[in-house]
């Protein structure tokens, strides 16, 4: 790697500052309901205290948008990292200032110390150059672990790299760089990327340089339903997005003037949507899915919409995963948080996971899928960024990565 690593620094009673990525999600009652992201961040952590280091972590949690707010405070998390790293952990209430300061300084070899949520103060999010030195000036080098939130240049992930020694990449940040960028730039043929999820919008950039890469791409979700629009498919009332239908023909063109397959699908799951009296917890009208079925062909009727790929779809999708070498997969293929619509995406899960292909699977909706197939121990690696993982693939730097010390 081109960027300092933390193995090449020497952290015997050094105070290192680590960015994480402890952005779990907590029940009502501030419980922690997944702690993938905390193990994900043991490695480092664990290395950095092994070798005798002044462990200070940082991270955000939510978005408490630059104000104190109780219920996205980092102490619930404390505990359960302190568990899973089976020592003794502190905890500041804040993540600058005095007290900080005084906790900081009466910290010994191989103590760790959890700074308060850092996006209790704005000057985070916008990279305010005071804040990240108050930041910095808590520790000697820095160690960005927190690859969830390199696409953004925030105080903690970039502006704090000025004001240290060394500012260099932990190992979970080591790991997503090496599986979605090198392993990607020279993938095992054939490499096929299965993207799916909401908004095409998001995931154009993605889909241009994956045609560089890929020999295939299937598109599911509501997503193909503005290619499948774009086509000339009646889509009865499923999602589209109005305004890329017209990029959605120009990336069929393209695909086919590379040569490369972009696969849609061929059926689909159906529903009528229909508006209810009950509100939701945030004050919005509940929606329900009457007359379920599944399509014949490609068309949606009219009144309905895609709610999930149908069995045809699911067939060709994992037949063409069943003959790769290289697999990646972001974005589910229908509503899967509703049940009778999560078939498609667990079954594209499964057919990953059973290619016996390097597979790669990126995005917070896919992950869960995996996880709750009982298949993620077949996969070759799970990113644990959303939006971070996307950037990264759209060959974007990332700013938390270019900020770290060149070797
Ligand atoms: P994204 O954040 O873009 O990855 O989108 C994830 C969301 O897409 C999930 O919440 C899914 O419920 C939603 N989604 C997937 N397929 C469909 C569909 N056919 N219609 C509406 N929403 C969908």
């Amino acid at each position: 790697m081109a960027k300092l690593s933390v193995e090449d620094l020497n952290p015997k009673g050094q105070r290192v500052l680590v960015r994480v990525d402890f952005n779990v999600p907590l029940d009502a009652e501030g419980k922690v309901t997944d702690d993938t992201r905390i193990k994900a961040a043991l490695p480092t952590l664990k290395y950095l205290l092994e070798r005798g280091a002044r462990v200070i972590v940082c991270s955000h949690l939510g978005r408490p948008k630059g104000k104190r707010e109780p219920s996205m405070s980092l102490r619930p998390v404390v505990r359960v990292f302190s568990e899973l790293l089976r020592r003794p952990v502190a905890f500041a209430e804040d993540c600058i200032g005095e007290g900080v300061q005084k906790m900081v300084a009466a910290m010994k070899d191989g103590d760790c110390l959890v700074l308060e949520n850092l996006r209790f103060y704005a000057q985070e999010e916008a990279n305010d150059g005071e804040f990240a030195k108050k930041l910095a000036s808590l520790a000697d080098v820095y160690v960005n672990d927190a690859f969830g939130t390199a696409h953004r240049a925030h105080a903690s992930t970039e502006g704090v790299t000025r004001y240290v020694k060394q500012a260099a990449a932990g190992f979970l940040m080591q790991k997503e760089l090496k599986f979605l960028g090198d392993e990607l730039a020279n993938p095992p043929h054939p490499f096929v990327a299965i993207l799916g999820g909401a908004k095409v919008s998001d995931k154009i950039l993605v889909i241009q340089s994956l045609l560089e890469k890929a020999d295939a791409l299937m598109i599911g979700g509501a997503m193909a339903y503005t290619f499948l629009k774009g086509q000339g498919v009646d889509v009865g009332s499923s999602l589209v997005e109005a305004d890329r239908v017209e990029i959605t023909r120009q990336l069929m063109k393209d695909a086919a003037a590379k040569g490369k397959k972009i696969l849609l699908p061929v059926d689909h799951v159906i529903a009528k949507r229909v508006e209810t009296d009950k509100l939701d917890k945030k004050g919005r009208k509940m929606v329900e899915f009457q007359d379920v079925k599944n399509t014949a062909g490609t068309a949606v009727e009219a009144g309905f919409c895609g709610v999930d790929i149908g069995p045809g779809t699911v067939k060709a999708f994992s037949d063409a995963i069943g003959g790769s070498k290289t697999v990646l997969w972001n974005g589910p293929m229908g509503i899967f948080e509703n049940k009778q619509f999560a078939k498609g995406t667990f079954e594209v899960a499964r057919a990953v996971a059973q290619s016996g292909a390097r597979s790669i699977i990126g995005g917070g909706d896919s992950v869960k899928a995996i996880h709750a197939s009982g298949l993620a121990d077949k996969i070759t690696f799970l990113s644990t960024g959303g939006g971070a993982s996307l950037e990264f693939l759209e060959g974007k730097t990332l700013p938390g990565v270019a900020a770290l010390t060149n070797k």
